[in-house]
């Protein structure tokens, strides 16, 4: 038993320093003035698992190029997934600008840069399924200014590298959104954290790892840290706690043993990009351009190449291509999903692996991928891609959820679940997508679950 050599108190207490915990932050040192609050972040500084520049794509996802937020269902193109997003990712665009207004982000044009947005597929049934879904939603003022083409010169102007190389007879369409946006998730959290480092009331602590959470007999709770540096145990006590460990929240989770949060299992699912590394090829793409996902593929693995700017350098990327391991975080340990495996989880995991199969099939696949492999996907993007351009970097960990059924067994879910306890006493946050694009409107259902109604 580690020695507790002291317990500190804090009125709220929120535990990873991401994107997420920087956005309730903030909330709740505007409706809270004055009440403190305590961020404890395992790593050196904040801001370096998911919400990094590199970990993830900075899309601003706003529902206009990702294809799988537009599933065709009986022939019919269902809008509804990508208009919600657009929303979700308008007010928390809204957020960001206002945090700016306010202080709370002093260099707002650091983290957020204007790259159009587009769709590319190839082949009669694609094609024919770009323009359906274009019809649609050209419709829509979300998407008001959308443009599609089949037309090859057209495409070339936007797509310049996409078209060099490609088959006069292969069919091709593009649709265009300019107003799109690359995020450097990392860079907002990390100016809302310095802003918030400087209030008398906030204390932010690095290089501080929870280990364990506990409910005291008088409904609050016990939140034991270990300092990574200097090996010092300690404790906090609070009335509130937000879990936003990322990919670490839920073995946190387990440890609040909360029945709201009972069945649930995790699935780790690890990314690579390909990064270019020639800068004249970096500078004649211009787009986040979103292909179709390849079969079995989850929906985080559609492929795309994209610009990003990042500490005010163009980069390109191309990815992501999905891995598994058994880390939760990238800075995790390879012993993070079997010791989520608890007994009122387990039928949850094996049900999910047998139900996903095909998802199974393609990670082994992805796994066994060498670097001309993922050379010969890019260039089905990109023909004329050479290897010399290009190299294999991480990118970030995802946890995705695996939710208990009627049946009791496990079900794979792709999006984002929040976690509130009945006396609203602890939240928490498990999922990661569609991410950070939305995560004013994400923290906000955090924040109004909490403390409203
Ligand atoms: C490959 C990839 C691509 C993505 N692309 C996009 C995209 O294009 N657009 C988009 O909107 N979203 C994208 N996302 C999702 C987005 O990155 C996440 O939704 C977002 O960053 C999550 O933020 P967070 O604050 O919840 O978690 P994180 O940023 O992961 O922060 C969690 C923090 O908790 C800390 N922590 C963990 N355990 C402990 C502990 N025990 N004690 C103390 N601290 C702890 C970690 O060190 C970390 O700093 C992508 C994600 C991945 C992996």
């Amino acid at each position: 038993m580690p020695k507790i050599v002291s317990i500190k108190h804090s009125e709220f207490v929120l535990i990873g320093g991401g994107i997420m915990t920087a956005t309730l932050a903030i909330l709740l040192f505007e409706k809270f003035p004055g009440k403190k609050i305590t961020i404890i972040e395992k790593l050196p500084t904040m801001a370096q698992e998911s919400s990094e520049a590199w970990n993830n794509a900075g899309t601003g996802h706003s529902g206009n190029c990702e294809l799988n937020y537009t599933p065709e269902k009986k022939g019919n193109i269902d809008i509804s997934k990508a208009i919600s997003i657009s929303d979700q990712f308008e007010e928390t665009y809204r957020f960001w600008k206002d945090c700016a207004q306010k202080g709370y982000i002093k260099n707002l044009s650091k983290c957020i840069s204007e790259v159009p947005h587009l769709s590319f597929v190839r082949g009669k049934k694609d094609v024919s399924f770009l323009e359906k879904r274009y019809n649609k939603m050209k419709e829509e003022p979300n998407f008001k200014g959308m443009l599609f083409s089949k037309d090859k010169e057209q495409i070339k102007e936007w797509l310049p590298l996409m078209m060099e190389g490609r088959s006069a007879k292969e069919k091709v369409a593009a649709t265009y959104y300019e107003k799109g946006y690359d995020v450097n998730f990392g860079e907002i959290a990390e100016q809302i954290f310095r802003f918030l480092r400087d209030q008398n009331n906030v204390e932010l602590l690095n290089n501080s790892n929870v280990y364990n959470i506990q409910n005291t007999k008088n409904g609050r709770w016990l939140i034991s840290v270990k300092g990574q540096n200097v090996g010092k145990h300690f404790k906090f006590a609070s009335n509130y706690l937000y879990i936003g460990a990322g990919g670490g929240t839920l073995p946190l989770l387990e440890k609040a043993n909360i029945k709201e949060a009972k069945g649930y299992g995790g699935f780790p699912i690890s990314g690579l990009w390909l990064r270019c590394t020639n800068p004249e090829i970096i500078e004649r793409h211009h787009a986040k351009a979103y292909g179709k996902a390849g079969k079995g593929a989850p929906p985080m693995s559609v492929p795309h190449m994209d610009t990003r700017l990042i500490n005010g350098r163009k980069e390109l990327l191309f990815g992501p291509f999905a891995g598994f391991t058994t880390k939760f975080l990238k800075h995790g340990s390879m012993f993070d999903l079997p010791r989520s495996v608890e007994f009122d989880n387990i039928m949850s995991l094996l049900g999910a692996g047998y139900q996903n199969l095909p998802l199974v099939s393609y990670l082994i696949k992805q796994v066994r991928l060498s670097f001309k492999d993922r050379m010969n996907e890019l260039r089905e993007f990109y023909p004329e891609a050479d290897n010399d351009d290009w190299k294999v970097v991480v990118a970030g960990q995802r946890v995705q959820i695996i939710k208990r059924n009627k049946k009791g067994f496990g079900k794979l879910e792709f999006g984002t679940e929040i976690i509130v306890s009945k006396d609203k006493s602890i939240a928490a946050l498990l999922g990661a997508s569609p991410g950070a694009s939305t995560s004013y409107a994400v923290m906000k259902e955090v924040f109004d679950k909490s403390f409203k109604g």
